[in-house]
């Protein structure tokens, strides 16, 4: 027997729809690249994503062909995603800080028909532009008086909808039509396309709006410094909308002073980026004896937040951090860190850490640990296994069909990352499957070394990577990059591992470099250390 529902189909259209009947006037106030402030509302947003569609169309873009973009966070830039998903048209968010050859091979592989990029990303695009062979139409967020000089034949955005109809029809296609394409940075091969669909999109904002996860409301200010090229924003420039929620998006200022000000000046009460990002506002903080009086909550994830980033935030600011774990392929919220009911009024340490933990699940997504013949392993926080994911927005395979059949017989994506998980369904990263130290055929997690060695005050940023030791097969070497100004030595960055992990665990030495290298999402590039340190053996060995 079936239900006697109405058949709502859930389309993200839907989502900016609801914004301009319910929310009309709240505000997504932006830092343009030139460092202006403007303020547009919901409605007004509505009103330009229309006469984007209808822009669209007059290009030739309908149903299922792709649309690029490269840009920072900005009212105009999320007017360029709803304008392409209300038609059914599919949005491609590129990274501009990818390498320009690999911006090219995406953008080929999309076969995306237009690209609208911020100036800043000018250079990028007419380096490349030879290279492009499906892109017609280049647009440039800018308008008459702030377009630059360009061989692309590019069009500003603001001449480019000027005086278009704000009527254009959208939805009224199947739920599971593709409306965002997002390429994973592929630290193997190619990079892969994760298509995403209306469904799981309007499915990814119902798991993200709960209380024990992003928690917004109509009533909050949320600042996504998060890039809207980054895993969709977390989902953020759909959810803001859905709720009601203002938005303050950064742009291209990144650094703590701006960042700071934003904060302060438009009074945000929830922000979300990864931990570099963070890093650079305390210092910043800390430097001019600066509060955060509005900031209420923190969402920290992309990489594991080192506890003295969070232990600033929670004791020195009184700000919640939220610690989130997920992927492109995950939508990307996997899991979210609020404390469970019994830890509420824990002892501090206890608090902190539980939020080091990447946190459980929302509704919506299953989690499970296996060994590597795909037995599961028991949730005791203890046995540590590659980390399986199922749910209502957990991608099926890539674009193309690359990578093949990535789902095992029960449907659940294999993460690449290891971890454990406790009985009440808190998760653990341990490590990434390809990171992971084998020494002795036993894990050591690269991670817990490089939160351990992070806290020291005079180190900048630490890796551990695995090499070569003709016993063990693998130890431990750690990688630091000293404080600006500073230079620890080797024994006294050991001694600050010293009983917080295995004795075995230990590195075998330290090297430090100037700078350890990141990659276009603001991670530890371990591909480019391990080949940095290739030549490199180990006194023990
Ligand atoms: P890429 O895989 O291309 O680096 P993603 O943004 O999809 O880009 O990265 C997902 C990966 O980032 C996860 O599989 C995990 O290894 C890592 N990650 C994300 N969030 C966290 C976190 N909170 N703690 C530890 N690792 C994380």
């Amino acid at each position: 027997m079936l239900g006697i529902m109405q058949d709502w189909q859930l389309t993200t259209d839907k989502i900016l729809d609801h914004a301009n009947r319910i929310h009309p006037d709240r505000q997504i106030t932006t830092r343009r690249v030139g460092g202006e402030i403007v303020r547009t509302s919901y409605s007004e947003l509505y009103n330009i994503s229309k006469q984007v569609s209808n822009a669209l169309i007059d290009e030739g873009v309908g149903l299922g062909d792709r649309v690029a973009t490269l840009g920072w966070n900005s009212a105009r830039h999320m007017s360029s995603w709803y304008g392409t998903m209300g038609i059914g048209a599919v949005l491609h968010t590129i990274n501009p800080r990818l390498h320009p050859d690999q911006i090219a091979w995406i953008a080929n592989h999309a076969e995306d028909k237009v690209m609208i990029f911020d100036t800043s990303f000018l250079p990028i695009v007419e380096q490349i532009k030879d290279q492009l062979k499906t892109v017609k139409t280049f647009v440039i967020y800018a308008d008459a008086a702030t377009m630059p000089a360009n061989n692309l034949g590019a069009v500003a955005f603001d001449l480019w909808i000027d005086g278009r109809s704000t009527v254009s029809k959208w939805g009224d296609f199947p739920e599971n039509t593709a409306c965002g394409l997002c390429y994973t940075s592929g630290t193997t091969g190619n990079p892969k396309g994760v298509l995403y669909s209306h469904r799981s999109n309007v499915l990814h904002t119902f798991l993200t709006m709960g209380k024990d996860a992003m928690g917004m409301g109509a009533e909050d200010v949320v600042m996504p410094v998060v890039p809207m090229f980054h895993a969709n924003a977390w989902g953020l420039a759909l959810s803001c909308p859905a709720t009601g929620a203002n938005m303050v998006m950064p742009g291209a200022q990144m650094d703590g002073a701006s960042i700071y000000e934003l904060l302060d000046g438009e009074k945000v009460t929830i922000t979300a980026a990864v931990p570099t990002v963070w890093l650079m506002l305390l210092t910043y903080l800390q430097e001019n004896n600066l509060k955060l009086p509005h900031l209420r909550k923190v969402i920290i994830g992309g990489s594991a937040i080192p506890e003295r980033i969070l232990r600033a935030f929670e004791q020195d600011y009184e700000v919640d951090v939220i610690h989130a774990w997920g992927m492109t392929e995950t939508s990307p919220l996997g899991t979210l860190g609020s404390l469970p009911p019994h830890m509420l009024n824990a002892d501090i340490d206890t608090r902190m850490t539980q939020k080091l933990k990447q946190g459980r699940p929302p509704f919506g997504v299953e989690l499970k640990i296996v060994d590597d013949e795909n037995n599961e392993l028991p949730n005791d926080g203890k046995a540590a296994g590659k980390l399986l994911v199922r749910g209502a927005a957990i991608a099926a395979g890539y674009f193309k069909g690359d990578g093949g059949n990535v789902l095992d017989d029960n449907g659940f994506f294999d993460t690449g990352d290891v971890a454990n998980i406790d009985e009440f369904g808190t998760m653990q990263i341990t490590d990434r499957a390809k990171d992971v130290i084998k020494s002795g055929g036993e894990w050591i997690s690269s991670i817990d070394i490089e939160n351990i060695a992070v806290g020291h005050p005079k180190v900048a940023n630490a890796a551990a990577i695995g090499i070569y030791h003709p016993k063990w097969d693998e130890r431990p070497l750690l990688i630091i990059q000293a404080v600006e100004g500073e230079s620890p030595s080797r024994e006294e960055i050991l001694a600050s591992l010293d009983g917080k992990i295995a004795k075995w665990w230990t590195p075998d030495d330290v090297q430090f470099i100037d700078e350890i290298p990141l990659g276009a999402t603001g991670k530890i590039n371990k591909l480019a250390l391990r080949e940095h340190f290739k030549d490199y053996k180990l006194p023990t060995a």
